[in-house]
């Protein structure tokens, strides 16, 4: 074995020295890594478990097999919180989930998965790859030893299943809701109760009574959990998670093993699977409402204008005070402030304007 090493190794140099090879090496060219990526959804759960499918297929099929990646859902290696853990000790190469369960690591985070009243997912696209939060991101996760990448976005959430109805800000005053991240901080301000739970446990604790309220995705997803067998009311919009970007993580250390081609493939197929992500939940999102709406009854409602102004303003503050907590909240925030006023500014004039036009 390792007299064949030597011998590729030197003939790759002598390729070199003539001039005849690129810059990879003939040994890393040849090299097969097999990975292991576990997510904190179900295995093959509609756009965030395929999801996580889709990058795993493009880092396969693009690097010719150089790198096999196995996807492996919440609870068959790790569960869904460990995700984060595995990766970044090296148990597992890879990981699919969201930012914002990590927020016990860091709580600036959070700014890359979904922040209240924030970015929708063109604005978050435009904030990660043009606007510097993809060097920040990177910045707070190498703390961790590890490599994120965006890698989905569901769009602008629904707002959430109700056992009741919400008519004013009091109505949120004693509700037990799973609502993650920024959302569930600004849940508790208005005197509620959040509590963070995995997709797959969502479903039992609603119908158990043991919450009273559960936000998850979208009608795509809520439709395919089936909440409306246990909660009656569908509220719109999802003002805590306006274009939630999904992300993929690698292990630091063997990112940076990587020979470079296969660098940029993993990148490459994180950047096709956010866009892919993001156009699946647009294509489906709104056959899935129609079915829950027509055929199961649901009961659709917007939040009341004044309870969403409420919230807003709770959540100005929620997101204003990560800022206060350390160095690189302040970072993050003023970054992700100064973008968010430039995209309001342009899509005043532009998405916004057109969409009242329509
Ligand atoms: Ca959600």
């Amino acid at each position: 074995m390792k007299r064949r090493e030597f011998l590729t190794k030197a003939g790759a140099s002598g390729l070199l020295a003539s001039g005849a090879l690129g810059v990879s090496s003939t040994a890393s060219a040849k090299t097969k890594y097999k990975w292991k990526m576990v997510t904190t959804w179900p295995k093959n759960f509609p756009g965030l478990g395929t999801g996580a499918n889709t990058v795993a297929r493009l880092i396969t099929e693009m690097s010719g097999g150089r790198i096999e990646v196995k996807v492996y859902g919440a609870k068959q290696l790790v569960g869904p919180f460990e995700v984060f853990n595995a990766v970044s000790s090296g148990d597992v190469e890879m990981g699919h989930g969201a930012a914002y369960y990590w927020k016990n690591k860091s709580e600036a985070a959070q700014f890359f998965s979904a922040v209240p009243f924030g970015l929708n997912a063109q604005e978050m696209n435009g904030w990660l790859y043009y606007g510097g939060g993809l060097d920040l991101w990177k910045q707070i996760y190498a703390d961790f030893n590890l490599v994120p990448a965006a890698a989905g976005n569901t769009g602008v959430q629904m707002g959430g299943w109700f056992n009741k109805e919400i008519k004013s800000i009091k109505d949120l005053k004693g509700l037990k809701m799973r609502i993650p991240g920024l959302g569930g901080e600004v849940l508790k301000r208005a005197g509620g109760t959040p509590v963070s739970l995995p997709g797959g446990e969502i479903y039992t604790a609603l119908q158990s009574n043991a919450i009273d309220a559960t936000e998850w995705v979208g009608p795509y997803n809520d439709l395919a959990f089936g909440f409306y067998k246990v909660a009656k009311y569908y509220y719109y919009p999802g003002w805590h998670e306006p274009g939630t970007t999904l992300e993929a993580i690698v292990n630091k250390k063997v990112f940076d093993g990587l020979p470079k081609d296969l660098q940029r493939i993993v990148e490459s197929a994180c950047a096709v699977a956010n866009q892919d992500m993001l156009a699946e939940y647009t294509a489906k999102n709104n056959a899935a409402l129609h079915k829950l709406v027509n055929v199961h009854n649901v009961n659709l409602k917007q939040f009341p204008d004044d309870v969403l102004k409420k919230i807003k303003s709770l959540s100005d503050d929620v997101v204003a005070e990560i800022a206060a907590k350390d160095k690189m909240g302040k970072k993050v925030y003023e970054s992700f402030k100064k973008f968010r006023d430039q995209a309001r500014a342009w899509h005043d004039v532009s998405e916004h304007a057109y969409y009242k036009a329509r």
